[in-house]
């Protein structure tokens, strides 16, 4: 059974220490003769630099925020959310693996909410569980090797991670991640990880939300009601 009640784990580990100020340096540079140290070095007020990031942001000028690294470790997910994460091509991974970690006994696994509040198939889905993991030993006291006997093993395995991302890339996972359309694992963990980095750089949270609160309209097919869908 995994620990922490079935929930991620997610902490940002890494962050640039002068993150409002670097994009405010790359949005100013952009429109300023001066040199981009001077900008930098400037005593510029908070307010001005917010408003300046903002208008460029909206005018879709993204490079300007693709200074910004941050990296993540992340625990206590299932493969099938990790799998949903790295479709994003412009994250990197380093992941738990299942070649190289044998499991020794249970393997920890995922039990989504909808399963854990039925007594009935929360019981069943753990007896299954027990069954794979008494196979996956089975094989690899057989002496085959945990890259093949991982086979056996479900999208409910719990997996570990460091993602790293520029802030465009948050951005833009945000607001596909904390949309209501996507699957709650995964959008419970974007919406931690925003949460982690939001303590840290509060400027952030307009940026770091679904979709529709950005556009003020939902282009989906299937609209959760929280917006206008778009005509
Ligand atoms: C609600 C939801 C349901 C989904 N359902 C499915 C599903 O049923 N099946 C499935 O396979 N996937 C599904 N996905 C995954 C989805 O198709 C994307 O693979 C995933 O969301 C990554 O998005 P992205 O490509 O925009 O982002 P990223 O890979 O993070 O890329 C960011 C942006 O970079 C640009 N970019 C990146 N690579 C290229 C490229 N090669 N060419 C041109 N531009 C590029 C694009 O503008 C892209 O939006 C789903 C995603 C969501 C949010």
């Amino acid at each position: 059974m995994t620990e922490n009640n079935n929930k991620p784990v997610v902490n940002l580990i890494s962050k640039p220490e002068n993150m409002l100020k670097t994009v405010y340096t790359a949005c100013r540079t952009c429109y300023s003769a001066d040199y981009p140290i001077n900008i930098y070095n400037s005593t510029d007020d908070e307010e001005k630099m917010l408003k300046l990031i903002e208008r460029v942001i909206s005018s879709g000028h993204y490079s300007t925020i693709e200074h910004i690294q941050v990296s993540f470790a992340i625990s206590n997910v299932s493969r099938a959310c990790t799998h949903q994460l790295v479709r994003h091509r412009h994250m990197s991974f380093s992941q738990k693996s299942q070649r190289y970690v044998k499991e020794k006994g249970q393997f920890d696994y995922i039990i989504p909410p909808t399963i854990e509040r039925n007594p009935e198939l929360k019981s069943k889905y753990e007896d299954f569980m027990k069954e794979i993991s008494k196979m996956y030993c089975e094989f690899t006291d057989a002496g085959i090797p945990a890259e093949d006997a991982r086979f056996v093993l479900p999208n409910a395995a719990a997996s570990s991670m460091v993602a790293s991302l520029n802030l465009r890339e948050l951005i833009h996972l945000a607001n596909l991640r904390l949309c209501t359309r996507a699957q709650y694992e995964i959008r419970t963990l974007v919406g931690m990880m925003c949460k982690e980095l939001v303590k840290e750089e509060p400027w952030l949270a307009k940026y770091l939300v679904p979709k529709c609160e950005r556009l003020g309209y939902c282009d989906e097919d299937k609209s959760c009601g929280r917006m206008p869908v778009k005509q």
